[in-house]
């Protein structure tokens, strides 16, 4: 059983690649923005307080999100495989993580971090923006996102790197062209 990170800041394809890591590898897969984004719409607590802050472009607290991924992670008992897409997205995530897996005598066995920079993020994540209904896609919020991004989010690479577990992806180019390194990299573990 593998357990990928999907790493990658805000527009640079991790909704994406994991689509197609799920069509080809059958791996279930945990995006703790979709979770909230169905907690907002459901208008539950949780829905409530993390919109407050997905709206300014911050993050959700670490104790709220690793609640919510630990009852997400139980319902994938099953699986061959997990995608763990948007999570961990600050050091206590990640270590928190690896608290969780190993009480199921497992590890991360990757993080694919997919590489884009900075202009071209903005560029695909105002271009969403169009057609998304995420009301955190404008050109504020995603400044404030990358913001968060590069002061709390990033910190997780050196984590992982310390771990052995960084495999950096170029996020450019074709769709099927990043996919083709993605699977390298889950077929090389
Ligand atoms: P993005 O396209 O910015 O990567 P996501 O759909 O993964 O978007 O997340 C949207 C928002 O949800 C984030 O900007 C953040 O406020 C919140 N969020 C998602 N995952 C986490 C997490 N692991 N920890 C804290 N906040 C999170």
């Amino acid at each position: 059983m593998k357990y990928l990170v999907l790493f990658g800041p805000p527009g640079s394809g991790k909704g994406t690649q994991s689509e197609n890591i799920i069509k080809k590898y059958g791996y279930g897969h945990i995006s703790t923005g979709d979770v909230l984004r169905a907690e907002m719409a459901n208008k539950t607590e949780l829905g409530k307080t993390a919109k407050d802050y997905i709206e300014k472009g911050q993050l959700v607290p670490d104790s709220l999100i690793i609640d919510m991924l630990a009852k997400t992670l139980d319902g994938f008992k099953e699986a061959n495989g997990i995608i763990f897409d948007g999570f961990p997205r600050t050091t206590a995530q990640a270590v928190a993580l690896k608290e969780m897996l190993k009480a199921r005598g497992a590890d991360v066995t990757v993080m694919l971090n997919l590489i884009v920079e900075e202009q071209e993020l903005i560029t695909r994540l105002l271009k969403r923006g169009e057609t998304s209904g995420r009301s955190d896609d404008n050109l504020e919020t995603i400044q404030k996102r990358l913001d968060t991004y590069n002061s709390q989010t990033a910190p997780v690479i050196d984590f992982y790197e310390k771990e052995g577990k960084l495999a950096n992806i170029k996020g450019v180019g074709t769709i099927d062209g990043i996919f083709a390194l993605v699977c390298k990299e889950i077929d090389a573990k």
